[in-house]
């Protein structure tokens, strides 16, 4: 249908879909130059063992500042989606965090990877190149999704699982008690750990159901033998309530910021930064 003909069966609807195309077309032209130029920055934050709060992990973060303002990360990211822009940025990502986290022995690196990412047939394939041309151990690599992902066909799914899981890395699920995801995923697709949303971390300081829901999932996810990543702690109270439902890792303002792997380096060059390995202080399989 011609843009005319559309405008004239439904003004209001076209102008505002015309609007807000426009604004991700602006968004995508200047993610264009920002990759070209070399505008996106990947930052780390540590997670720490929920124990001895000594960093175990960091999870690699992008950043993209645009003439100096920072842009909010969930809104290029959506927008890197729809255009397919995301599998440059994500294999950059992946390489430069490959890359940056050689160094720090014995930490874990986690790397969000995004729905459109997995779907993309290449993905096994640049991973793969990755891993070869950086030698970063697989084991050490950790690939964050979202449950958004695990709502397609459950035999794709199940495949590119256990794809990611044959170079010998690892798949956490990312943002669990945000939405649709269920204990009944935990069972079907048998994840390495599970990293508890935010949001579900401050409901259940002063919400009873919001606190057993956490509990419970937690106590289901250790039983399955998966590690448990509470997120977004800010609080030593919530660090408190996340400790005792049995979260392995906590991971948070309360501890740190994402900082730049420039950072991460001198501290542990300062040894301010004590590593640990990846022990897993009573737990067992049941
Ligand atoms: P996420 O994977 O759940 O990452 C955790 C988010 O929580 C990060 O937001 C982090 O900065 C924020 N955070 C950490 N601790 C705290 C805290 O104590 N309080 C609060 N309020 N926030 C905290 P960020 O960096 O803005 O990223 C937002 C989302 O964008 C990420 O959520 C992830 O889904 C996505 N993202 C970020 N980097 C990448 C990437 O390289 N690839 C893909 N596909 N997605 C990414
Ligand atoms: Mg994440
Ligand atoms: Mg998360
Ligand atoms: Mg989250």
């Amino acid at each position: 249908a011609s843009k005319t003909g559309g405008k004239m069966r439904c003004t209001w609807f076209n102008d505002e879909f015309d609007r807000k195309l426009e604004q991700s077309q602006k968004v995508e032209r200047a993610l264009r130059r920002a990759v070209a130029g070399n505008e996106l920055q990947v930052l780390y934050q540590p997670l720490v063992d929920a124990t001895t709060s000594e960093i175990v992990a960091v999870e690699a973060l992008l950043r993209w500042a645009q003439d100096g303002v920072a842009v909010d990360p969930s809104a290029f990211i959506a927008v890197a989606e729809e255009t397919g822009l995301i599998n440059a940025i994500g294999s950059w990502v992946l390489r430069q965090a490959c890359t940056d986290a050689l160094a720090w022995d014995g930490l874990k690196l986690s790397v969000n990877v995004s729905p459109a990412q997995l779907r993309n047939a290449d993905f096994p394939i640049q991973l793969g190149h990755i891993l070869e041309e950086t030698g970063f151990p697989p084991d050490r690599l950790e690939l964050e999704i979202t449950e958004t992902y695990l709502v397609g066909d459950p035999v794709i799914v199940c495949r590119s699982l256990e794809m990611i899981r044959s170079f010998g890395v690892g798949v956490a699920l990312d943002d669990f008690g945000t939405g649709y995801a269920s204990i009944g995923f935990l069972r079907k697709f048998r994840f390495e750990k599970l990293k508890i949303d935010r949001s579900l971390i401050v409901e259940a300081a002063d919400d009873e159901g919001s606190r057993a829901m956490m509990v419970s999932s937690i106590a289901v996810a250790r039983a399955m033998n998966m590690f448990v990543t509470a997120e977004g702690v800010e609080t030593a109270a919530q660090a408190a309530l996340a400790r005792t439902a049995g979260c392995d890792h906590l991971q948070g303002w309360l501890y740190y910021k994402a900082v730049t792997a420039d950072e991460i380096t001198r501290q542990l060059a300062k040894n301010a930064i004590r590593i640990t390995g990846d022990h897993r202080h009573g737990h067992v399989a049941h």
